[in-house]
């Protein structure tokens, strides 16, 4: 990762996934490689810049078959869902409680090590979501308004 992805990176992505390749599919794994922690109405109007005729059901299927390995859906409280192609990291995110924008935030720890609950009660632990609030640099710079 780093490396701006190509189409043939994106078609790789899908098949490794054993998704069929489709150009929405393309387009769609594009638009959320080109935007991180976009929403879903971000992604349409990217995805539409290249693929005019494509509906907005079409986007949110893509995106459903898409969080099965390639996508990751994350959804702070009071935001609606967001997309990223980082995903396996189980990195957290920073969100600013004044205009709603996400950073990302590696594991406080290293690696994944927040996937280590103390006690799991006996759970098969997969994830760990964590989210920082605070106020972003623009916000904190801005005068108040209200
Ligand atoms: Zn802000
Ligand atoms: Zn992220």
């Amino acid at each position: 990762m780093g490396s701006v992805a190509t189409a043939s990176d994106f078609e790789r992505m899908l098949r490794g996934a054993n998704l069929r390749v489709t150009r929405p599919r393309l387009a769609v794994l594009a638009a959320v490689h080109a935007h991180p922690h976009a929403d879903t109405h971000s992604i349409i109007g990217a995805v539409r810049s290249e693929l005019p005729a494509v509906s907005h059901q079409a986007v949110y299927d893509v995106l459903r078959a898409l969080t099965a390995g390639l996508v990751r859906r994350i959804q702070p409280s009071s935001s609606v869902a967001r997309y990223e192609a980082r995903v396996g990291d189980n990195h957290h995110h920073v969100v600013c409680r004044s205009c709603g924008a996400i950073a990302d935030v590696d594991c406080a720890v290293g690696n994944a090590p927040c996937l280590t609950a103390t006690g799991d009660q006996g759970f098969s632990i997969d994830e760990a979501e964590v989210t920082y609030w605070g106020v972003c640099p623009e916000c904190a710079a801005a005068p108040a308004t209200r």
